[in-house]
């Protein structure tokens, strides 16, 4: 079965049962469970696991579109890629166990036509410590599901995953693992939790590929062995519990799930073939790659670059079809280093390449934009097929002229036989040519590099530029999320500051956020003279550093209105209403002085908890508005950034 069959299958059958399909938000860093994806960016699921009614209702079903840049490294063997598409649904104190585990079983054996033979799960052994209880409720529904199958299902006590390597599977197909592997909370296992945190045992299912277990993990298999022979296809949350303050755990008033599954590890499970890149989209690169370049997928030398080309240019498509461009920043660098780690790998298996949106990177593109078109419009059309060709074939130029110059310079220092870390290190750092290159170059001509001077020296080089393009690859899109997040806060801090020092006139009309900028459009009748706009600013960033608390509140409409709380342009509101206020100093969650706040909205978050996290990781930011102007007759518009 492909990708897009299994992801509308899932999306129907839950559609069925209920839910609420969400759309995917543009491209986020990994599944977190803390967050919720909906159409307008992550929202945080915390509040709505604690009780607040989600306005979708309490069934929510989704593909989410993921990114893992820590991974780029990784790609190149059967099972890693940077991008991914999440399958998830939740039910938010509505039904539990024994609807989700008997749907996740029917979902895999009937509409996927998976063999059940081949399904193996793990259960939480439970926490005598902690008073948590070992989840037979869930042990006891898989059994039934199997038996239904006509398979007899023995349970085992596992405990650690090293007790695995010890103990085996003795003929048993349910395993109790502890919290490591069968537990989960935003702090992960029970001992790490803060009181007041929800968390609760999980139930993954694991995939039997059939494959030899290899004796260097350890000396028996199981499913958590990293071996290859299972592949971890699906996870079930049960968020069950909170924490209390003496440390004990107390069942939530309303249960919740939280299911997560991989489509490509489902679809790979389908096929029953142990190998990522067997899936549809990535074969079709990958027949492609090889008729233009007369090498074979199964050759040994070169099936890393078949499958980083396949991985990195779908990826790239993706991020391409959000809008982004390749820069020296953020999504821009990751971008940029997809799409070079591409280039490169066309290179070495030396693939017969056309011009322009002919290129062989483009035209792998094109493999992607049909095949997920019909999915993520973004990716479907003439507007994005220009944008997205033409932006990788200014790359490719880009970097072949990168690599001109490069080369250059490695002639010259290869006069010797010997590449010395200090010179890789120039190449990388001052000409932009890959260390891989470098490598690769020297070995064919029997040069040596010395490699371990190389890595120290990009040690100290990352270490001493934090905030330098390597540091932001790998932070870059992980800090996606928290950047808007922060940016929200400022939204907040400035609406009051301009009312501060404009007006009680000042409301909003209209506001925009991304993980780069702010915006707000507010009634205002003139231009700020240069004095309010640096009052405004300065206002900001005092406020910033006085590190002042934030909380959400739930109060009565009436209430919120008459503490003065700010309204959203347009918006409706319910009897109940989420306040965030920010400020005073000394508010507590207890005691919030809302008669002090220095600013307090109707707003459904999400913000950071205290205003000095946005002074940034080595507290350097500064709140900075790059431009004020007028939108219409009577509203101005200002855009901002922390920097
Ligand atoms: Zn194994
Ligand atoms: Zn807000």
């Amino acid at each position: 079965m492909n990708i897009n069959e299994i992801r509308s299958k899932y999306l129907e059958f839950f559609e069925k049962r209920g839910h609420a399909v969400i759309p995917s938000a543009s491209l986020v860093p990994l599944n977190d469970p803390t967050t919720l994806f909906t159409g307008s960016g992550m929202q945080p699921i915390l509040p709505y696991l604690l009780g607040q009614p989600h306005p979708k209702g309490a069934r929510l079903v989704d593909s989410q579109k993921s990114f893992r840049a820590e991974d780029i490294e990784e790609v190149g063997d059967n099972r890693h890629t940077t991008f991914f598409e999440m399958l998830g649904n939740w039910s938010l104190g509505d039904y539990f166990k024994k609807e989700q585990l008997p749907w996740l079983f029917e979902f895999l054996t009937k509409e996927v036509n998976i063999d059940p033979n081949k399904l193996y799960a793990t259960v939480f052994i439970g926490d005598k410590s902690k008073g948590i209880p070992q989840d037979t409720e869930s042990a006891g529904i898989w059994q039934k599901l199997f038996a239904e199958k006509g398979i007899d299902a023995a349970t085992k006590e596992i405990g650690s995953e090293s007790d695995g390597y010890r103990l085996g599977m003795g003929g048993a197909r349910i395993f109790y693992y502890d919290a490591k592997k069968n537990w989960w909370s935003r702090s992960g296992v029970p001992e790490n939790m803060p009181a007041g945190e929800p968390g609760g045992p999980d139930s993954e299912v694991f995939y039997d590929f059939g494959s030899q277990h290899d004796p260097k993990f350890g000396n028996e298999c199981h499913p958590n062995c990293d071996c290859g022979r299972f592949l971890e296809i699906a996870n079930s949350v049960f968020m069950q519990y909170i924490k209390e303050q003496d440390g004990s755990f107390k069942l939530l008033p309303k249960a919740n799930v939280d299911f997560g599954a991989g489509l490509e590890r489902i679809t790979v499970a389908s096929m029953g073939v142990p190998d990522v890149f067997a899936i549809d989209v990535f074969d079709e690169m990958i027949r492609h790659l090889e008729h233009h370049s007369g090498k074979k997928y199964e050759d040994s030398r070169f099936q890393r670059s078949f499958r980083i080309i396949a991985d990195h240019i779908r990826a790239a498509t993706i991020i391409l079809g959000d809008g982004v461009r390749p820069s020296n920043t953020d999504r821009g660098y990751v971008l940029r280093r997809l799409l070079r780690r591409a280039a490169q790998h066309a290179m070495k298996l030396d693939v017969a390449s056309g011009q322009g949106a002919d290129s062989i990177l483009n035209t792998c593109a094109v493999i992607v934009m049909e095949k997920y078109g019909q999915a993520y419009p973004e990716l479907a059309g003439d507007e994005a097929y220009q944008h997205i060709t033409g932006e990788i074939w200014k790359e490719e130029k880009q970097f072949a002229h990168t690599l001109e110059k490069g080369m250059k310079e490695f002639e010259k220092m290869t006069a010797g036989n010997h590449i010395t870390g200090q010179e890789a290190f120039t190449l990388f750092t001052t000409y932009g040519f890959p260390f891989e290159m470098t490598l690769e170059i020297a070995r064919e001509r029997g040069i040596e590099v010395d490699e371990d001077e190389f890595k120290a020296l990009m040690k100290r080089h990352q270490e001493q530029s934090r905030a330098g393009g390597e540091q932001k690859f790998r932070g870059g899109l992980a800090d996606h999320a928290e950047a808007t997040v922060r940016l929200h806060t400022a939204h907040h801090l400035l609406l009051a500051a301009l009312q501060k020092v404009l007006g009680s006139h000042v409301h909003q009309r209209g506001s925009n956020i991304t993980q780069e900028r702010l915006r707000i459009d507010f009634s205002h009748g003139e231009k700020l003279t240069k004095e309010q706009f640096a009052a405004v600013e300065a206002l900001v960033n005092e406020k910033i550093q006085e590190e002042l608390p934030v909380f959400r509140t739930e109060m009565a409409k009436e209430q919120a209105e008459s503490l003065g709380a700010e309204k959203e342009f347009g918006a409706k509101y319910a009897d109940m209403v989420n306040v965030y206020s920010i400020g005073p100093r000394d508010a507590t969650r207890e005691d919030p002085k809302f008669d002090h706040v220095f600013s307090i909205e109707f707003c459904g978050g999400p913000h950071v908890q205290n205003t000095r996290e946005l002074k940034g990781p080595e507290g350097t930011w500064r709140f900075k508005i790059q431009k004020e102007e007028s939108v219409a007759q009577g509203i101005r518009r200002i855009k901002a950034i922390l920097v």
